[in-house]
């Protein structure tokens, strides 16, 4: 049977799945590894097979996305003898202002994506080493890339520019947005669960360890928090989402703070991770009993809910929220908190709340069939 690989490569995990290339809607099967280099996990799962399962100890197993390709691919092949790839499709973060869709990779393509990675270093080089270990190992298949930036494309300037000399927004300094494969999927979902809500005026909630909102009228993204890179708008797991750009100058300047640490300050040690001292999980910190722990849910439960009515405001009304990803599916606390400060919106009442889980996974076959044309 012929069929799509999916690979969704991160700075921590490593997503892969099979679809069946004439019904892409299908999964054949998927895995993951997770937590690399700290003690790296490898799951399978098929229907029909067994799960299967390794651990690894903290130092050993791959440490990073590559490795896990190099690991997860040949035992994922080896369950799945019978199948033919066809086609390879590449969650690729940061497409820039040229991708308004997803593509075909050849040479051209992969040196403009490979300059983007500056604007998501926790990303992009991640999903472009993954990209090129499949290209080695699977290269007859044709290889597509699609873009978390692409589903935003198109939103007026308003919400596109930053208030800067003009000639940055030329030279592409915007707001990009991402999640795109994440909120293309749940609007998929909800066109078949709730077809008024999908062509109403909504906001998409992806609360997991990157963490942003997009607002929507009849389907199409009209305004998101996450803008250039992936640090904007409401806070996540370990980036602290909007902050004052006069903090960072005071850090360079009065604290000697160069552009890696602030890197490593934004990207890695921030978030919740970095208000609660704890943990970036929002399991860790609600089974806490540190008051730093509560605090650091109550920001950000308080920050995603300004954020949502600040979407409101884009949208001029809301008919509904839904919540997906890790945290927005599984902490019916995190979504009680945001939905009660809501209130004031007509939560509760006038206004829709559901959940719908993502499948990034699932999106990126579906393009991916759409243009190898499957
Ligand atoms: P990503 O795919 O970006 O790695 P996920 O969407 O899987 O992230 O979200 C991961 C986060 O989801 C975890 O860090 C954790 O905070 C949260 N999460 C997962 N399961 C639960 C749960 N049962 N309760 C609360 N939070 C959860």
């Amino acid at each position: 049977m012929k069929a799509i690989l999916t690979l969704n490569g991160g700075s921590a995990t490593l997503k892969v799945a099979l679809f069946e290339a004439a019904a892409p809607h299908r999964r054949l099967g998927d895995g993951m590894i997770e937590r690399f280099g700290v003690g790296p996990r490898l799951r399978l799962r098929a229907p029909g097979l067994a799960d299967r399962a390794q651990d690894w100890a903290k130092g050993e197993g791959p440490t990073d996305a590559q490795a896990a390709f190099h690991a997860l691919w040949p035992a994922l092949k080896a369950r799945h003898s019978e199948l033919e790839i066809v086609s390879v499709g590449h969650r690729i973060v940061h497409g820039g202002a040229d991708h308004a869709g997803p593509c075909l990779i050849d040479e051209a393509v992969l040196t403009g994506l490979k300059r983007l990675s500056p604007l998501a270093p926790l990303h992009q080089p991640a999903n472009l080493a993954v990209l090129e270990a499949a290209q080695q190992d699977l290269p007859k298949a044709g290889h597509v890339a699609c873009f978390d930036t692409a589903f935003h494309q198109g939103r007026a300037f308003e919400t596109e520019a930053f208030a800067l000399p003009r000639h940055f927004y030329e030279e592409g300094v915007r707001r990009y947005g991402f999640h795109g494969l994440s909120y293309a999927s749940v609007l998929e979902r909800l066109r078949h669960e709730r077809p008024d809500l999908a062509m109403g005026k909504i906001v998409i909630a992806h609360l997991g360890s990157g963490c942003s909102l997009c607002a929507l009228d009849q389907g199409r993204s009209v305004a998101t928090t996450m803008g250039f890179s992936a640090l904007d708008g409401i806070p996540m797991g370990t980036r602290p989402g909007a902050i004052d750009p006069g903090v960072l100058l005071y850090l360079m300047t009065d604290r000697g703070m160069d552009a890696k640490a602030i890197e490593d300050l934004l990207y890695r040690r921030s978030g919740l991770l970095g208000l609660s001292g704890l943990s970036a999980d929002v399991r860790d910190l609600e089974a806490s009993d540190q008051p730093q722990a509560k605090q650091a849910l109550d920001y950000f439960c308080s920050r995603v809910a300004v954020g949502i009515a600040a979407m409101a405001g884009e949208l001029g009304g809301l008919d509904g929220v839904i919540f997906t990803a890790g945290i927005g599916e599984n902490s019916s606390h995190i979504r009680h908190d945001i939905s009660q400060r809501l209130a004031w919106l007509g939560a509760g009442s006038r206004l829709a709340l559901c959940v719908i889980p993502t499948d990034e996974e699932g999106q990126i076959a579906v393009q991916t069939a759409e243009v190898c044309g499957l």
